[in-house]
């Protein structure tokens, strides 16, 4: 087959399309940063092969020079950007320029509102790459080569619906890609303009930038030409990797774009850490924690974490050797001075060396959050994007686990909003006299969690409670049983211990009403059989009727429901299902009635009915909907009579 035969038109994924219409008209005022993603994308391949030749030096073909080249030309009309790094093969371009293959992406684009400001917000969260050329092109030219490879493959296309894929020689391994740039978009024909854009954006990429530089005849005092005009290569960068500089010498912005290049992002970050760990096993480490969370957060195969280097060498960005899971927004590099440059990735998944380093950077990061959480704007900011993954570390993490406690929030009483914003500490310098318990109750959702009955006594009482809501936080209260040495208590579950803010009256209505509603008791057992163990006064209530409560050991109904709809069978599981005890409120009047209730069936009726209530202001669901609204029918009808 020759060579030609190859050419072969195919169409985009339509995620792409819908991409690179909604980054053309989002990101058309920040148009150059398309330099910034094409020489990000040549310096990582450029780290790839300088990996792959660690083990296969022929890979570098006789030259191990690796950079990257901008050119342009003002006849053309063209911007071309040249890297010497690994290159694609055929099938690479194929999924990677062309396809979007994050799972989740559809979800992610449902989610674009047309409003240009919003979008670009969101596209920045997706992370823009090599499509950006086509905000400023109509076409581009890709034509790249894998190093080793014999084949190079050309991709051409003008942004809309399809692309060109063909076989074509190649001398050189590596990327070349030639965008023809749109009418109007002169201003990057120039070379004093992308040099500034260079400057600005990508001045930390560790290899050079090269661009030509025109210099001009030279001529000796009589005007006598001494050296003709000539171009000359000059490199554009500092082309040092910046997390070896010195924290002195690096500005705010240096930072930020450094970010932007190892994050694919497209904000600045919140913050970072910047630390040389100095003994036996040295490293540095520059990390960052992102202002928004990636799309793809909650994918557990998402990849771009923190990226090891060894003597600035790359080696991986598997995150999961280098950060822990509830840690793997983070972002950044860490550099290892004392480890071996041949080691294979096997061999640095039980590298001693390796897990020392990953606590150490753990320790750095959680001080860094820590030290974040002193300003509460700013954390509030980080606790809204990454709160609930924190939370995974309670589970995660038990060395580390009373130095994440410090770094918790939640919504509570104290304030009633869904802000998340009360730190244990808050918690405890506001607790009652008397009070050794830190309270919380669980729901699905934030309004059951505020309207819950078992509220009642302690709204009455003032104490303040934890309102919790998200679905990690019954994993993490399972976890997290006490706070510098006083308890988390869930006021759903087992015996109220407030007798200590009781008042001697208190204690002494609760004896007699309990004295005088003995047979009642008894006999609403009855009546509900075995859907409860057990049924009792109640101390939590003042406005509701009842409510139902777990034992102290018990898994809590709200965390039975979620595992019910994980599909998670109690049986299955041996726990028979958590039967709840059935708690009834004396003063209501409700309670007093089916007290003085003579009729055997009626009584059925409000028992059951009570007892669906307090189900549903759990915010359960009810076995027998019907059935329930036909008891209370019935009951209504009664009074209308
Ligand atoms: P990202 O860089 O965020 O992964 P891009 O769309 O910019 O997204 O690039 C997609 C993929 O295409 C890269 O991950 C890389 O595998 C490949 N790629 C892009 N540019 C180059 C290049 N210059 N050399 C080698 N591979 C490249």
């Amino acid at each position: 087959m020759t060579v030609e035969a190859k050419k072969e038109t195919l169409g985009f994924q339509t995620e792409v399309k819908h991409l690179l219409h909604l980054m053309i008209h989002s990101l058309y005022s920040n148009k150059e940063i398309f330099l910034r993603e094409l020489i990000s994308n040549g310096s990582d391949a450029a780290d790839k092969l300088r990996f792959e030749a660690l083990s296969n030096e022929s890979l570098y073909e006789g030259n191990s020079d690796l950079g990257i080249r901008v050119d342009f030309d003002k006849d053309e009309r063209t911007v071309t950007v040249t890297d010497t790094g690994i290159g694609m093969t055929r099938e690479e371009v194929q999924d990677h320029i062309g396809t979007i293959a994050k799972s989740g992406t559809k979800q992610f684009f449902e989610k674009m509102t047309g409003d240009e400001a919003k979008d670009s917000e969101l596209i920045g969260q997706f992370g823009v790459g090599f499509y950006s050329a086509f905000i400023v092109a109509d076409k581009v030219t890709l034509t790249t080569r894998k190093a080793g490879e014999q084949e190079a493959v050309r991709w051409e296309s003008a942004g809309e619906g399809d692309y060109t894929l063909e076989s074509v020689e190649k001398a050189t391994r590596g990327t070349e890609i030639v965008l023809h740039l749109k009418e109007g978009e002169d201003e990057f024909l120039d070379g004093f303009r992308l040099r500034s854009i260079i400057k600005k954006f990508s001045d930390h990429i560790s290899l050079p930038i090269v661009m030509s530089k025109e210099i001009p005849a030279e001529t000796d005092e009589d005007g006598k030409e001494t050296a003709p005009a000539r171009v000359e290569d000059e490199v554009v960068n500092s082309a040092s990797a910046l997390w070896t500089r010195s924290k002195d010498d690096i500005s705010d912005e240096e930072y930020n774009e450094f970010y932007k290049h190892v994050g694919h992002d497209f904000q600045d970050p919140l913050t970072h850490v910047h630390s040389k760990v100095e003994g036996t096993n040295e490293y540095t480490l520059l990390l960052y924690v992102p202002a928004r969370a990636p799309f793809d957060l909650w994918d557990r195969d998402a990849k771009h974490g923190v990226k090891l280097y060894i003597r600035k060498v790359f080696i991986t960005d598997d995150a999961e050797q280098l950060m822990p899971r509830y840690l793997r927004f983070v972002r950044g590099v860490i550099d290892a001075d004392s480890l071996p440059l041949n080691v294979s990735r096997e061999i640095l998944q039980q590298s001693k060396q390796i897990s020392t380093i990953k606590a150490g950077a753990v320790k750095k990061v959680l001080g860094l959050l820590k030290t974040m959480a002193k300003d509460a704007e700013v954390y509030e900011k980080f606790w809204s994007e990454f709160g609930n993954v924190i939370k995974e570390g309670v589970i995660e993490d038990h060395k580390n686990k009373d130095v994440i406690a410090k770094l918790l929030r939640f919504s509570s009483t104290h304030t009633d909003t869904e802000k998340q914003d009360v730190a244990l500490a808050d918690y405890i310098e506001r607790m009652q006299e008397g009070q050794d318990k830190i309270y919380y109750v669980t729901a699905d959702s934030f309004s059951a969690a505020k309207n819950s009955p078992h509220l009642e006594i302690f709204r009455k009482k003032g104490i303040e409670v934890l309102l919790m809501a998200d679905r990690v936080d019954e994993w993490l209260i399972s976890n997290l049983t006490e706070f510098e040495g006083k308890q988390l208590k869930s006021v759903a579950k087992g015996e109220l211990d407030l007798d200590k803010l009781d008042t001697e009256e208190d204690k002494k209505e609760k004896e007699e009403a309990t004295k005088d509603f003995e047979s009642v008791l008894t006999q609403i057992k009855e009546v509900l059989g075995d859907k409860v163990s057990e049924v009792r006064i109640t101390n939590r209530l003042t406005d509701s009727p009842a409510c139902l409560v777990t034992g102290e050991n018990d898994m809590s109904l709200n965390m039975e429901r979620i595992m019910k709809e994980a599909g998670q069978s109690m049986n299955m599981m041996g726990m028979g299902g958590v039967k709840p005890i059935f708690e009834i409120n004396p003063d209501h009047a409700l309670v007093h009635s089916i007290k003085d209730e003579q009729d055997d069936e009626r009584f059925a009726d409000i028992a059951n009915i009570l007892f669906d209530q307090a189900i549903l202001s759990e915010g359960g669901q009810l076995d027998d909907p019907s059935a329930f609204v036909h008891k209370l029918n019935s009951l209504l009808q009664g009074l209308l009579k």
